[in-house]
């Protein structure tokens, strides 16, 4: 079969080098002769895993000492649920800056627990992210929101948040791993693996200690950060193969130089889509405001949103293997995600067919 390029917003492609490495170790993990499929997670091959992963992780984010790592079950929206049932007690309120489609879930999710203040103003149309000076942040929030890469929208933070001491916390679904972050501005960065870590099903939290030990008393063992933690992420049987393939991810990205050398990557990428829509003259649209235009994933429109020219480009992609570039359907379009395992001639490819689209149909 040709080589096929997927540009998918996730579960995103992964790198050819981890399948290889997955299929060598599947039946025989780690020597043991077995998978580990059928390993026990109170092991000392998976205790050395579970370990490893961890300290993959501390490497590439530089994370303090004073901030655990954990791996939970239940993808990004699971700690759409555990950030209240953790956090809100202190106060009772949080403030959420809702900058997209899944910031707002995480919002609406939190109001089963508590009283959410959103921050921004209520909108049906993100494509930007208003200045932090017009905010309305709320200092009895116990915990600031935010998320910083809406994959729908694509918007990305080119900054982080002063909440004046209120603990920030940030859902990185869509843009864990693609750039060096100080977690030390953060109080909690959280994601679902299946974009730029790995597969679908797990997330990896990184939560300051002094957040722990404040659990709302209904909070499901399963989503309690502090028994988690006190458990080392084996409180029950991990998605322990999610697990194995997040861990083979990061010792890829640390093969190929850690984060630096991601956004770098990141950031050629992104130019190269950005640069074709900027000189079309109007012929491709990308609604985004370019302080905040995401490096992960770009949407953008043809012909001022001709819905019939974006089936057949989606169409003439399909015919090279360009494949999974259809727009989220909230907003219509087409979306080029590029996650770090998309490779540099991968986008080349894309941004050749893109240019060849708009000779032959630009008026
Ligand atoms: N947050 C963001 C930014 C996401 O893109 C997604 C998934 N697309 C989620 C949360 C939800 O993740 P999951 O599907 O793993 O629950």
């Amino acid at each position: 079969m040709s080589k096929i390029h997927n540009f998918g917003a996730g579960p995103a492609k992964l790198p050819e080098e981890v399948y290889d490495i997955l299929k060598n170790e599947f039946t025989n993990f780690d020597g043991t002769g077995i998978s580990l499929l059928e390993t026990s997670h109170r092991s000392p091959t998976y205790f050395k895993l579970n370990k490893d992963v961890q300290d993959v992780v501390r490497r590439l984010l530089n994370v303090p000492d004073n901030y655990k790592i954990l791996f939970l079950s239940g993808g990004g929206q699971g700690q759409f649920a555990a950030v209240p049932l953790n956090l809100i007690s202190r106060t009772g309120t949080a403030d959420y800056v809702v900058t997209g489609t899944w910031s707002a879930k995480a919002a609406k999710e939190a109001k089963k627990y508590g009283k959410v203040n959103l921050v921004l103003p209520a909108t049906d149309r993100y494509v930007d992210i208003p200045d932090q000076s017009t905010w309305n942040l709320d200092p009895n929030a116990s915990y600031v929101h935010i998320c910083t890469n809406e994959t729908i929208h694509g918007i990305e933070f080119d900054f982080i948040p002063d909440t004046k001491g209120v603990p920030l916390v940030a859902d990185m679904s869509s843009n864990f791993m693609s750039k060096k972050v100080d977690v030390s501005k953060f109080g909690v960065i959280y994601g679902g693996a299946q974009k730029n870590i790995g597969t679908a099903g797990i997330a990896l939290v990184i939560v300051r200690e002094d957040l722990l030990n404040q659990a709302l008393p209904i909070c499901p063992s399963i989503l309690d950060w502090t028994a988690n933690s006190k458990a080392d992420s084996i409180l029950n049987t991990p998605p322990m193969f999610a697990i194995q393939v997040m861990g083979r991810v990061l010792q890829w990205i640390e093969r190929l130089g850690g984060l630096d050398r991601m956004a770098e990557l990141a950031n050629k990428k992104s130019s190269l889509i950005y640069d074709i829509i900027e000189q079309s003259n109007g012929f491709y649209y990308a609604p985004v405001a370019k302080n905040v235009r995401s490096k992960m994933n770009i949407p953008f429109r043809i012909g001022k949103a001709d819905e019939a020219l974006e089936k057949e480009f989606l169409k003439g992609a399909e015919a090279l293997n360009l494949i999974q570039l259809k727009g989220h359907r909230d907003v219509g379009g087409i979306r080029a995600s590029t996650y770090n395992a998309v490779t540099v001639e991968e986008v080349e490819t894309l941004a050749k067919y893109m240019k060849e689209f708009y000779k032959k149909h630009a008026k």
